[in-house]
């Protein structure tokens, strides 16, 4: 069997649904039971030919995926796929490097440095920054955390990596209600239990109070601190106030560590980098390829201020892999061992947008967000709840009987299945809400367009008297 032919069988697949994706209805159309029907076949004693799987896999999978690639997806914090970065995928993939060394993946690891220098640029962080190719945001913080757990107990004369946290001096995290809750995964991964976890009081707004913070890190001296801070709330896209926070927390010793899954984004664009102004005092920084630099999944960025701290987390000798000296060894920096190599679907995206096409991208993703909100929230029996600080906001909708909540998860609902346009329900401050989220390069002023007269016409269809 020839593997060019099964090959070009799933690109010519790939090909078509990405064609096709502005005409399919976005939401799923086939129910659990209907997937696992079609896909619960019985493994076969005897092997089923390459194309033939392929082709089954195409065709039993449809209606089970959800079209969040389209340009109308507004659910969670998303994104789609640039096509450079998808064929950069597909090569990381053939190639299959071990990226887990430099001896074992050269060109990766190579492309790793300067992948990882060109988004400290964009990013605005410190180019003495160590960095690590993540498989999200979520590891970015496990791994930011386990640098800051090695620095601080270092400091109080402890080595975590040897000691382990048995009868280590303890660490505390303070951070806002609005954090993330990979923010609560990473401390549990990390042996060191939410309830090492306090919350400092935040305004109005979401930000967390800096007289609150420097209260809460006033209290017994010599206290191992890490303070996570927030670069874009999920809801609003409010960002905590750096410039007024990093110092206080650094007065005080503590680690500051920054959540910026999508919002450290904003430093690409002259427009919205003010938000993150003092933001490079902190000590680690994690975010997103996959949100809204537009890669494939399995893409996170970790960076740390104290590269020997970051080092000491997890480098790890062995006889057999001896790292080439004058360059970067990946596992040296990463949580994973073996593992694909992340850095070629970021260069190459990196590469073809170039940093006005980053800027670019951002840019019209908070325009088209601002103009969603603002145009839904103009429609009858509809109020914006949250105007997008950058790409994130929040709408509701008004039953003339004061149960919004009801009418607001009705609306979604309706939403979701006309398959035209795809957005998500939360509950901000004990309101329901409509949550809209723009980060798809694909997404265009007509596809905003189409996605209000859509809200518009089920508004209208909603409110007619039922007979
Ligand atoms: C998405 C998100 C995360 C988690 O990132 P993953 O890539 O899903 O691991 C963390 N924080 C914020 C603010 C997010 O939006």
């Amino acid at each position: 069997m020839s593997a060019s032919s099964v090959l070009q069988q799933a690109a010519q697949h790939a090909v078509d649904y990405l064609q096709a994706i502005d005409k399919q209805p976005i939401r799923t159309s086939a129910s659990l039971s209907e997937l696992r029907r079609r896909l619960g076949r019985e493994l076969p004693e005897h092997g089923v030919p390459a194309i033939e799987v392929i082709d089954d896999l195409v065709a039993d999978a449809a209606g089970g995926i959800l079209g969040s690639g389209s340009g109308r997806f507004y659910g969670w914090v998303i994104g789609g796929s640039l096509p450079v970065a998808l064929a950069a995928d597909w090569l990381t993939s053939t190639w299959d490097q071990n990226a887990a060394s430099n001896v074992t993946a050269p060109a990766e690891a190579v492309v790793e440095e300067i992948a990882g220098a060109w988004l400290k640029h964009i990013l605005n962080l410190p180019d003495e920054a160590s960095f690590a190719f993540v498989t999200g945001c979520q590891m970015a913080h496990t791994t930011a955390f386990a640098a800051a757990r090695h620095h601080l107990l270092q400091q109080r004369g402890w080595d975590v990596e040897v000691k382990g946290l048995q009868g280590a001096p303890n660490i505390r995290v303070l951070t806002s209600e609005n954090r993330h809750e990979s923010i609560l995964r990473a401390v549990r991964l990390l042996g060191l239990g939410t309830e090492a976890v306090t919350y400092v009081a935040s305004d109005s707004e979401g930000r967390m109070d800096p007289g609150a913070l420097d209260a809460a890190l006033s209290g017994p001296a010599d206290r191992a601190t890490i303070v996570s801070l927030q670069a874009g709330d999920l809801n609003t896209g409010v960002f905590d106030v750096f410039k007024a926070l990093c110092p206080i927390a650094r007065k005080h010793e503590a680690w500051v560590h920054v959540d910026g899954a999508f919002g450290l984004w904003a430093a690409a664009s002259p427009r919205y980098r003010h938000l993150l102004e003092g933001v490079e005092q902190a000590n680690s920084w994690a975010t997103d390829g996959h949100k809204w630099l537009n890669l494939p999944f399995d893409s996170g960025f970790v960076f740390v201020a104290e590269p020997a701290a970051h080092r000491a987390a997890f480098s790890q000798a062995t006889s057999y892999a001896v790292p080439l000296e004058d360059l970067r060894n990946q596992k040296d920096w990463n949580p994973e061992w073996s593992r694909r190599g992340r850095g070629f679907a970021a260069y190459a995206a990196l590469r073809h947008l170039g940093r006005l096409g980053v800027q670019d991208l951002v840019e019209r993703c908070c325009d088209h967000a601002c103009r969603l909100v603002e145009s839904i929230a103009a429609l009858e029996g509809a109020e914006a709840l949250a105007h997008p600080v950058i790409n994130q906001g929040l709408v509701r909708f008004l039953s003339p009987d004061g149960d919004h909540d009801r009418r607001t998860d009705e609306v979604i609902a309706a939403l979701q299945s006309s398959g035209d346009v795809w957005f998500g329900g939360v509950t901000w401050q004990g309101k329901r809400a409509m949550r809209i989220s723009v980060c798809n390069w694909l997404t265009t002023d007509a596809d905003i367009d189409r996605t209000i007269e859509v809200v518009r016409r089920v508004l209208r269809e909603m409110s007619r008297p039922s007979i």
